[in-house]
């Protein structure tokens, strides 16, 4: 899989994906991502990317001739299969997006900065809106971390224990069960009994138990949806 961001700080991106499974991901050659700073496209000598609103106001806009001729430049080089807008009014990232996504070819992820796009840019060049959350950040570069971040841990390969993703958080509706690791006891906190058993059976059925009572006291209306 390929990831193309469109970015005007591609500084800001070049740490988390230089480190830890995003950064083996891509040495083991499962997903490639690349970086596009947006002033490269530019039409001007100053290689401004934005300007002032029309009508007035505070806040600069981010022109769509340089989005534009970024866009069409790699759409010269192969096939997109969603051209998506990092934008705080899109649709909300969750696991099942992430699990779609994640089957996809090849993305473009487009940062905004300043007050946002053009209009014209959503209305012409992306083919989708993801917000991560209903909060406002500076720019759309962390949220295309995220994004990318959750997808390419799901690539098959990508994770030493190819089960782990499956059992996360949020597939099935369900949040994970607790976890503990050695020692034992530490203070007077213990371990539960069960998970030292090596009955692998009630394990996986205390795990089951527990992940629907943790859904059920947190997430409520997940469990609704899990228990339909
Ligand atoms: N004026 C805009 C916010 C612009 S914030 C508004 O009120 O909706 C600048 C850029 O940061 C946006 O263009 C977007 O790319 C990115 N951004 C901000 N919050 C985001 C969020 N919650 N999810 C995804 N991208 C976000």
């Amino acid at each position: 899989m390929r990831i193309d961001i469109i970015t005007v700080l591609p500084e800001l991106l070049q740490g988390p994906f230089s480190a830890s499974i995003l950064k083996r991901a891509q040495d083991k050659g499962l997903a490639e991502v690349h970086l596009h700073n947006l002033r490269d496209y530019s039409v001007n000598k100053q290689k401004s990317v934005d300007d002032y609103a029309y009508g007035g106001g505070a806040g600069m806009v981010m022109c769509i001739e340089p989005i534009d001729n970024c866009i069409t430049s790699l759409k010269a080089e192969r096939e997109y299969d969603e051209v998506i807008y990092m934008s705080p009014d899109g649709e909300q990232l969750n696991q099942s997006i992430s699990n779609r996504l994640s089957l996809k070819k090849n993305l473009i992820l487009l940062c905004g900065h300043y007050k946002g796009v053009d209009e014209r840019v959503r209305q012409h060049l992306i083919t989708r809106e993801i917000s991560i959350g209903d909060y406002v950040l500076s720019g759309g570069e962390l949220a295309a971390a995220v994004v990318t971040d959750s997808i390419i841990r799901l690539l098959p390969g990508v994770l030493n224990d190819e089960t782990s993703a499956l059992t996360d958080s949020f597939q099935d509706n369900l949040i994970a069960p607790p976890v503990y690791t050695r020692p034992a006891a530490y203070k007077d906190w213990t371990v539960p009994a069960i998970l030292r058993s090596g009955d692998l059976k009630s394990i996986e059925k205390w795990r089951h138990d527990e992940s629907i009572e943790r859904t059920k006291e947190r997430r409520p209306e997940l469990h609704k949806k899990y228990s339909k």
